[in-house]
């Protein structure tokens, strides 16, 4: 079973991703795991990429897809693999679809996770954590109350870096991005779109009814 799955940032993908890869035994291909490791070879490859992202300009389709013919097309991962933030355009989308047809694999689904922007907003800007116990709460979701929490408040800290504006705008461009990628899949009848607004085990229980329906 290979898998693609799609997510605003902050949906919860990786998490997701993860319980894929735990329950079905699956292999995770992330491209920005791929170039950072190849960065830290500090191979020839590697240099390149490390000046292409300094200069805050996106690593070009060809180097990303080497990447990911070199892990298709190696035996100990036939079939069982799961993409993450991949693909990333049409033609990155178009030249999957061939690699996996030559490599006698298919896709079996492609899962998007769907997220309200003022649901998303609310998950991001409302997380504390308390730096005396580690608990995460959300003063919208799961508040910390007397009843769940013994510590001081003044031990709840937010993320700085979390501001409105920058989630909206990186919502915005994953949609404007993602948008033509999901309806290539859905012309293949590849697509399920999943309810992300609900609480991660739900999520997850969506993903396992798709996953039972393919088998059948
Ligand atoms: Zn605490």
């Amino acid at each position: 079973m290979n898998i693609v799955l799609f997510g605003p940032p902050g949906a919860g993908k990786g998490t997701q991703a993860d319980n894929l890869v735990k329950n079905l035994g699956l292999h995770k291909i992330s491209t920005g795991d791929l170039l950072r490791d190849e960065v830290k070879k500090k191979s020839l490859l590697g240099i390149k990429i490390k000046t292409i992202i300094d200069k805050g300009e996106f690593v070009p389709d060809d180097i990303i897809n080497s990447f990911i013919d070199k892990i298709i097309s190696n035996k100990k991962f036939y079939n069982r693999l799961i993409f993450d933030g991949y693909p990333r355009n049409l033609p990155q989308a178009e030249y999957l679809k061939n690699l996996i047809s030559k490599y006698n694999q298919k896709i079996s689904c492609v899962l998007s996770l769907d997220v309200n922007k003022e649901i998303l907003l609310k998950r991001i800007l409302g997380r504390q954590t308390c730096s005396k116990c580690g608990v995460i709460f959300n003063e919208y979701f799961k508040p910390s109350t007397p009843k769940n929490h013994s510590c001081d408040l003044v031990h709840l800290k937010k993320r700085s870096d979390d501001n409105e504006k920058t989630i909206i705008e990186r919502y915005d461009i994953y949609l404007n991005k993602t948008l033509p990628i999901l309806n290539f899949y859905k012309k293949l009848k590849l697509l399920y779109e999943i309810n992300g607004d609900a609480e991660i085990n739900q999520i997850y229980s969506q993903i396992q009814v798709i996953i039972a329906s393919l088998d059948a």
